[in-house]
């Protein structure tokens, strides 16, 4: 509807699967859980960022653009699904990844690399302040630089959750969930939720979880998802203004911050993994669902509700987070 005059480029495969987790649900004593399956994107792994990059790469080639930048942390799910996605387009791609060069490369490094991408490490700095001094760089060599947001969040980012929830409407059969929960971190996705549900008059509530602490950002994260809306709803020409008050962002779970991978996530993995033979990982959905879990065994949604989990991807991590997690003992989740 409103999107059709807005390019995109295809770099995954959709609809993503819609499933039932009934074995889970069942040992929780809750609600019906559906997932939706945004892990299996398809590109290079999938994830929810190749949503997002179909509609940033389209505007990358759209202005003639002969390389891509962004930024994110050495485990970023962002900069490997670009660095794909530039393969794929035969775009030069530089990641700007915070940290410093590891020994061996683990997870989405090892693979960011296979895609043949520049790497460039930034210590302390993971969400992009070095961009514009690489992107002058760039510029000076002759290249046609293209910035791909932090995260791939802003309005295109933003804009292709709204196809997704188009997708689930098609796929869920008439059933309202009341609840879609899914982990919240550079605002794309919570912001292109938000809008989805407007535009497709959805009574869900949207419980992000809340990923990452930091507050390093130039804005608070629910003042940064506000502008993100509404700014997108301007990109489409939606007449429509979000405010800060209805915005759920559930901190409750950070633990101890970005990529700490705590017994709850450990936990959340393995429950999913052994109940239902799905992969989630341990900085994003290991984290949001746990929070699922917690919310159920707490009374806040019931046996009477029926959720939605998106699951965003990010299983690539799980091998560089080996040291961190521990699955030895199979019954310890029962
Ligand atoms: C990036 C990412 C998220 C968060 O999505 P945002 O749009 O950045 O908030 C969640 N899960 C995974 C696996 C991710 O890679």
């Amino acid at each position: 509807m409103h999107l059709a005059h807005i390019e995109k480029t295809s770099l995954g495969f959709f609809p993503t699967p819609l499933v039932e987790l009934s074995k889970l649900s069942q040992f929780l004593g809750g609600p019906k859980i559906f997932m939706k399956r945004d892990d299996l994107t398809g590109l290079a792994l999938g994830g929810n960022k190749t949503r997002k990059l179909e509609y940033i790469m389209a505007d990358a080639l759209r202005q003639g653009c002969d390389t891509v930048i962004t930024a994110g942390a050495a485990q970023s799910n962002h900069c490997r699904q670009t660095a794909a996605a530039a393969a794929m387009l035969n775009l030069e791609c530089h990641l700007l990844l915070g940290g410093e060069a590891p020994n061996k490369a683990q997870g989405n490094l090892l693979l960011d690399q296979m895609f043949a991408c520049h790497i460039h490490w930034t210590g302390a700095n993971r969400k992009g302040e070095d961009i514009p001094r690489i992107f002058e760089q760039l510029k000076a060599k002759g290249k046609k630089p293209y910035l791909v947001p932090y995260g791939g969040s802003n309005e295109l980012g933003a804009i292709s959750f709204i196809d997704a929830v188009a997708e689930l409407e098609h796929q869920k059969k008439g059933r309202e969930f009341s609840h879609v929960v899914f982990a919240s971190s550079s605002g794309g996705t919570h912001a292109g939720l938000i809008l989805g549900k407007q535009i497709y008059n959805k009574t869900f509530e949207l419980v992000g979880i809340n990923i990452d602490k930091d507050t390093n950002i130039e804005l608070p994260f629910e003042q940064l998802v506000t502008q993100l809306v509404n700014a997108s709803a301007k990109t489409i020409g939606l007449d429509y203004t979000f405010s800060q008050e209805q915005l759920i962002l559930n901190s409750d779970y950070v633990g101890g911050g970005y990529g700490i991978v705590g017994p709850q996530e450990n936990e959340a993995i393995a429950l999913t993994a052994k109940f239902e033979g799905i992969l989630l990982d341990p900085v994003y959905t290991g984290r949001a669902m746990s929070g699922l879990i917690h919310l159920i065994r707490s009374g806040k949604i019931t046996k009477n509700d029926e959720v939605l989990f998106w699951h965003t991807g990010g299983a690539p991590s799980l091998f560089a987070y080996a040291d961190d997690l521990d699955f030895s003992q199979p019954d310890s989740v029962n």
